[in-house]
């Protein structure tokens, strides 16, 4: 499939499209066609290498960002497969993914405050090889 990758950060240039494999998704995880995306301020300030005009490994999401980076924060699509543990997800159904992503398995999200979730990550930052591409791959989330 093809896939918008940042080999490096700096201006819009960087972007480069390339041929990855499509992704498989594991137990609780669903593959995503992707329909649309918008373009949210993080995703270009991670291309440009910053995050509020500070250096990106500055903030804690910015400090594991592998690259080549696949970004994408606003995605939305139809789901192409899920996982061997989703349940109420099935291919065929389009979705608009929450761009943060809880772990499903903590107090806080099972009190249904998984925005307090300590494991949260945000979908195209911290979910590396994972960011908008033709296809996408993504944690379990309430939707
Ligand atoms: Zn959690």
């Amino acid at each position: 499939m093809k896939a918008a990758l940042i080999s490096n950060f700096g201006p819009p240039d960087v972007f480069s499209i390339d041929e990855i494999p499509i992704p498989t998704p594991g137990p609780g995880d669903a593959l995503v066609r992707i329909k649309a995306c918008g373009v949210n301020r993080m995703d270009t300030e991670l291309r440009a290498g910053v995050y509020g005009g500070e250096p990106l490994d500055s903030f804690f999401f910015g400090r594991n960002i592998v690259l080549p980076h696949l970004p994408g924060i606003e995605p939305a699509g139809i789901v192409e497969a899920v996982g061997a543990d989703v349940v109420d997800l099935s291919p065929g159904t389009f979705v608009v993914p929450h761009s943060h992503l809880s772990c499903g398995n903590c107090a806080n999200c099972v009190a249904g405050d998984d925005n307090a979730c300590p494991k949260i990550r945000v979908l195209g930052v911290q979910t590396p090889g994972q960011g908008v591409t033709q296809n996408i791959s993504f944690g379990r989330q309430r939707i």
